[in-house]
C-alpha cells in the first residue's frame, strides 16, 4: 500500500496518477503506462484525489467468503461494508470499506462520503493503514 494515500485527519487524500497527455486519472495508481487505449501514453504524474465522492454502489460482507478466498478460519470474521464511490472530478470509481459501524442500512446511492484513514490490520508492533469511506451525514 506504499504511496496509495497521504496526510492525516482532514488532510488525508488518496493518491492516484494522471496522464499528462489525455488527463485520465488512475486509482489504484498506474505508474507504468497510461491505460487509455486511445492515448499514445504520456508521463504519469501523482495527484491527490478529491476527498469527497458519491456512493455509486455498496454491498456487505456479512459472511466469510467461501474457498478459494483466503481467510484465516481461526480468526473471527468481522463483517464489513464495501462501497464503490464515484469521484465526479476524476470520473473514476474507487472501492473501499466503510468506516467500522456503518452498515448498508446507513447508505443510499448518491450519498456524499469522504475518504478517511482506517486500520487495515494491526499487531503488537505495527499498524497497517488503509482508507475507509465515511458518510458525511450518517442517518440515525
Ligand atoms: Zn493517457
Amino acid at each position: 500500500m506504499a504511496n496509495w494515500f497521504t496526510g492525516t485527519g482532514e488532510d488525508f487524500r488518496l493518491l492516484g496518477t494522471r496522464c499528462s497527455d489525455c488527463a485520465s486519472v488512475f486509482f489504484p495508481r498506474e505508474d507504468v503506462h497510461c491505460r487509455n487505449p486511445g492515448c499514445a501514453g504520456g508521463a504519469l504524474v501523482e495527484v491527490p484525489l478529491s476527498p469527497h465522492g458519491r456512493v455509486w454502489s455498496y454491498t456487505d460482507g456479512r459472511y466469510r467468503p467461501p474457498s478459494p478466498y483466503v481467510s484465516d478460519p481461526e480468526l473471527p470474521w468481522r463483517p464489513y461494508t464495501l462501497i464503490a464511490v464515484e469521484l465526479p472530478a476524476e470520473r473514476i470509481v474507487v472501492l473501499g470499506q466503510a468506516v467500522p459501524g456503518v452498515t448498508v442500512t446507513d447508505l443510499t446511492v448518491g450519498m456524499d462520503v469522504r475518504a478517511v484513514p482506517g486500520v487495515l490490520y494491526e499487531d503488537a508492533e505495527t499498524t497497517w493503514t488503509t482508507w475507509h469511506w465515511r458518510p458525511v451525514e450518517v442517518r440515525t
